[in-house]
C-alpha cells in the first residue's frame, strides 16, 4: 500500500515550530498533507494517539564495521538497529578495514546500503590516507564517490599543517571536516584522569588532551574561515572554548554523545570496560557543562558514536576496545534529559534530527514539510522496555545499559513512505 494515514499524533517539528496534535497523510513516499481530520479511504491507518511523531533521527557519527569487521556489525544489522532506534540516516565513520580513503570503499558501502534499503547510509571519508595522519586523502575523489564529510575519527589528526590544509581544501569542496580532538601524546590511557584512574591504577586520558586539540582546531577554523565540526565533546573547558569561538563568528559546530550526558567516570567502577569510551566519561562538572551547552545552543547535535565490539574485545580494561553501541539507546537517554527538564521535546528533536540534517545539508531529512520525503519516527515517550537479546538488533551487546529497563520506545520508523520498523 503506497498510502499511510497517521492519525492524532503529537507532531513535533522544530523546523516549522510545530508541536500540535494532527494527522499526516503520506503518499508515494512523500508527505501529502498535514492537518486535522484527514481522511483517505485507501490508506493504511496508523493510530498515533498518545505518541510523538517527528522527523526521523539523523546520526552523524556511527561505526558500522563494514567492510572488515563484520563480526561486530555490518551494513544490514546496523540498518536494522538504526531504524529500531528511530534513525533513517547514518553517517558512517571511515575507520573500516580497509578505511574509506578511496572511492572503492565508499562505493561498496553505498551499494550495500542501497540493497539493504532500510535507511540512508552516507559514508564519511578519511582526512588522511590509511588514517595515518601523514598525507591527505584525495578529497575530490571521495566527494565524487558520495562522501559527505571527512574525519580520521579514532585517530586525531595531530599535524597542524595538514589540518590547516584539510580545512582549506575541504572548505572549497563544501565537505565538512570533523575531528576527533584528543592530543594522543597525552591521551594514551584508557579512562579519564582522576580519582577513578588512580584508584584502579589505570593509565588515563586527561581532559587537557581534548582541550588542546579543540583549541587548535578552533583557531585553524577561525583563521581559514572553513567550517569545522568537533566530534564527541566531553570536557567543560572545551565547551567554553567553543562558546567563545562561536561568539567570534567561527564556523564551528559540535556534537555530544548520549553517554557523556548521563554517565561519569564513576560508571567504570560499576560497568568496567563497558564504560570505556574515547574521549572518556569524565567528571560530574563536565557533564553539567555539557547539559548547559545543550540548552544554550553551544552544542549543535546529539550523535550516537555507535561503536559495536564483540564480547571478547571488552575484557580487561587496559586491553579492551573503546566504545559502546548506541543507536537504540539514544532516544531513551535523550528522553531522560527531557524528563529531568534539561531540554524540552522540541529541542530534543532539533538536536537529533533537524540540526544534524542541516549541518550536512541533507535534503528530505530533518523536517516534516508537505511535499518532502516522508522520513519520520513515531515513538512512545512512556513505554518501558529492556535492551536484551530479544530487542537488540546490533550484532554486539557492549553497553552499560544492557539488560537495563529503558523508558521511551520507537513504535514506527518510516523511510521514504515505507514502514521499515514497527513495534505496534
Ligand atoms: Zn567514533
Amino acid at each position: 500500500m503506497s498510502k499511510l494515514l497517521i492519525k492524532r499524533g503529537r507532531i513535533v517539528d522544530p523546523s516549522q515550530n510545530l508541536d500540535t496534535v494532527m494527522d499526516i497523510l503520506v503518499e508515494k513516499g512523500k508527505i501529502k498533507a498535514i492537518g486535522e481530520n484527514l481522511f483517505e479511504l485507501e490508506a493504511q491507518l496508523i493510530d498515533a494517539s498518545g505518541l510523538v511523531v517527528c522527523p526521523s533521527f539523523v546520526d552523524i557519527h556511527a561505526h558500522l564495521r563494514d567492510p572488515g569487521e563484520t563480526y561486530k556489525e555490518d551494513i544490514e544489522s546496523a540498518s536494522r538497529c538504526a531504524v529500531a532506534g528511530g534513525y533513517t540516516t547514518l553517517v558512517c565513520m571511515p575507520n573500516t578495514k580497509p578505511p574509506i580513503d578511496n572511492p572503492h570503499v565508499a562505493n561498496y558501502i553505498i551499494q550495500k546500503a542501497k540493497s539493504v534499503g532500510l535507511c540512508y547510509i552516507l559514508p564519511s571519508g578519511t582526512l588522511t590516507k590509511g588514517r595515518e595522519g601523514r598525507e591527505l586523502s584525495d578529497f575530490y575523489a571521495l566527494k565524487q564517490a558520495g562522501c559527505v564529510a571527512l574525519t580520521d575519527d579514532g585517530s586525531p589528526l595531530m599535524d597542524s599543517r595538514l589540518m590547516q590544509r584539510a580545512l582549506e581544501l575541504a572548505g572549497q569542496l563544501g565537505l565538512l571536516v570533523m575531528n576527533h580532538c584528543e592530543d594522543d601524546t597525552i591521551a594514551y590511557g584508557h579512562i579519564n584522569e582522576g580519582y577513578v584512574s588512580s584508584l584502579l591504577g589505570v593509565a588515563s586520558r586527561p581532559p587537557q588532551a581534548e582541550d588542546i586539540l579543540v583549541a587548535r582546531d578552533l583557531i585553524l577554523s577561525y583563521h581559514t574561515g572553513s567550517p569545522l565540526h568537533i566530534q564527541h565533546l566531553s570536557s567543560a573547558l572545551s565547551v567554553e572554548l567553543i562558546r567563545y569561538f562561536k561568539g567570534k563568528g567561527a564556523k564551528v559546530s559540535c556534537e555530544v554523545n548520549p553517554y557523556h550526558l548521563v554517565f561519569t567516570q564513576e560508571e567504570v567502577l560499576k560497568s568496567g570496560s563497558l564504560a570505556k569510551v574515547n574521549p572518556p566519561l569524565r567528571r560530574e562538572e563536565d557533564r553539567q557543562a555539557l547539559l548547559e551547552a545543550l540548552k544554550d545552543g553551544t552544542i549543535d547535535c546529539i550523535a550516537t558514536d555507535h561503536a559495536p565490539h564483540a564480547t571478547w574485545e571488552k575484557g580487561q580494561i587496559e586491553k579492551a576496545k573503546a566504545g559502546m553501541i548506541g543507536l537504540q539507546t539514544a532516544l531513551p537517554i535523550a528522553l531522560e534529559l527531557v524528563r529531568h527538564g534539561h531540554i524540552n521535546l522540541s529541542k530534543m528533536v532539533e538536536l537529533m534530527s533537524c540540526a544534524p540534517a542541516k549541518l550536512l545539508r541533507l535534503e528530505g531529512c530533518g523536517a516534516l514539510k508537505v511535499g518532502s520525503k516522508a522520513n519520520l519516527t513515531i515513538f512512545d515517550p512512556e513505554r518501558e522496555w529492556v535492551l536484551d537479546e530479544r530487542t537488540n538488533f546490533s550484532k554486539s551487546q557492549n553497553t552499560p545499559l544492557w539488560k537495563k529497563t529503558l523508558k521511551g520506545k520507537v513504535i514506527y520508523t518510516i523511510y521514504e513512505g515505507k514502514v521499515v520498523y514497527s513495534d505496534a
